[in-house]
């Protein structure tokens, strides 16, 4: 069995590394000639959108999921209509356009930040009397790790944000005054059965992710499960996806979903029964679903911008280190760590 993955980087790499001891094989598109899951299979490399590398991965997969949202819906819907594909092309459309998610989301009455589209200058100042300020101004489309969004805390931050912003459609959305970060990955199979794993507690330096714990027990996975098995019912959705919340503690507010597997699900690898890269697999190929059970509390981090001292993170018992072969440079995720403990929690 071939599986076709859009995306070679490291969440590629990972769905890999997990499905070659299933007797899976991997045929990867990506245009950067070093693609990180390369190593792991056939390269296709080319543009998502080349309409002879689409037939050809259409032609050698057996089915075709994607590693991100941010591949042209176009490509997406070509492979659709010559095979299988997971999560289906809606799903992409409902999730890499954030007032389309945030429309979803109230629709499923999922609690959000307030929102608004904006599209001119004056649509932005109209917007800010009604979501008033601090409020976060993001691109719709192809935001990721921080990028393309900037905060506003005053009146006269609204020039310089929409030169920076202005040119492709906008989301202004109100600011979240948050205890802490959540996210909630989910599975769904073919035949509707769905799983969850254990939250997973999340720190973001400068808009990108940096820590995640997971939560064993936490007491807000019940509302979270309820969010994300509320969007793939209605989405009919196939796969691992990641919903990403802000716990005020009054209110659980969701913030995003990934549909795909997610760099907060990372710490499933060593601390659940089956990883999410495994799960996603499962899921896809019509197969059982694997146990979400935490094996003890795991906590990792990711390795942003340089390697550190490999000898160091091994010589700590129980931690595990994970490197993408990723060409180091400022701001680069390159591989993660991840501590497990059986029984005692980590600080
Ligand atoms: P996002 O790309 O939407 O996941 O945003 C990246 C990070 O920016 C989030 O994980 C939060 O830490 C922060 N952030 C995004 N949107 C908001 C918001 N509306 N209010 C407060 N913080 C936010």
């Amino acid at each position: 069995m071939i599986v076709g993955i859009v995306g070679g980087g490291q969440l590629a790499r990972m769905m890999a590394l997990a499905g070659i001891p299933l007797g899976l094989q991997f045929i990867f598109l990506d245009p950067a000639t070093d693609a990180c899951a390369a190593q792991l299979g056939e390269h296709l490399c080319g543009a998502y959108d080349d309409a002879a590398l689409l037939n050809t991965l259409a032609e050698k997969a057996d089915l075709v999921t994607y590693e991100f949202e941010n591949v042209p819906i176009s490509a997406i819907a070509t492979l659709e209509q010559k095979i299988n594909l997971y999560p289906a092309q809606a799903v992409l459309a409902s999730a890499g356009d954030r007032i389309y998610e945030k429309n979803l989301f109230r629709s499923l009455d999922i609690a959000t930040v307030p929102f608004a589209s904006v599209n001119s200058f004056a649509e932005l100042e109209e917007a800010v009397k009604t979501i008033t300020l601090p409020a976060v101004l993001k691109t719709r489309t192809l935001g990721y790790d921080g990028k393309g969004q900037v905060v506003l805390r005053h009146h006269d931050d609204l020039a310089s944000a929409w030169s920076r912003l202005g040119t492709v459609p906008l989301i202004l959305e109100g600011f979240a005054s948050f205890q802490r970060e959540i996210s909630v990955i989910s599975v769904r199979g073919r035949d509707g059965e769905m799983v969850f794993y254990p939250l997973s507690e999340n720190v973001h330096c400068d808009g990108i992710l940096h820590t995640a714990k997971s939560c064993p027990a936490d007491p807000r996975q019940s509302l979270a499960e309820a969010y994300a098995r509320r969007i793939m019912e209605k989405l009919n959705y196939v796969g691992v996806m990641a919903l990403e919340l802000f716990d005020s503690g009054n209110e659980l507010l969701a913030n995003e979903m990934a549909p795909r597997v997610h760099n907060s699900g990372h710490w499933t690898i060593e601390g659940a029964v089956t990883s999410q890269f495994e799960n996603h697999l499962r899921a896809i190929l019509g197969l059982p679903l694997g146990s979400t059970q935490a094996k003890g509390e795991a906590t990792m981090v990711n390795i942003i911008g340089t390697i550190p001292d490999i000898s160091q993170i091994l010589s700590v018992p129980n931690q595990h280190l994970h490197l993408y072969n990723k060409k180091p440079y400022p701001g680069r995720k390159l591989g993660h760590v991840t501590r497990w403990s059986a029984s005692q929690p980590i600080t």
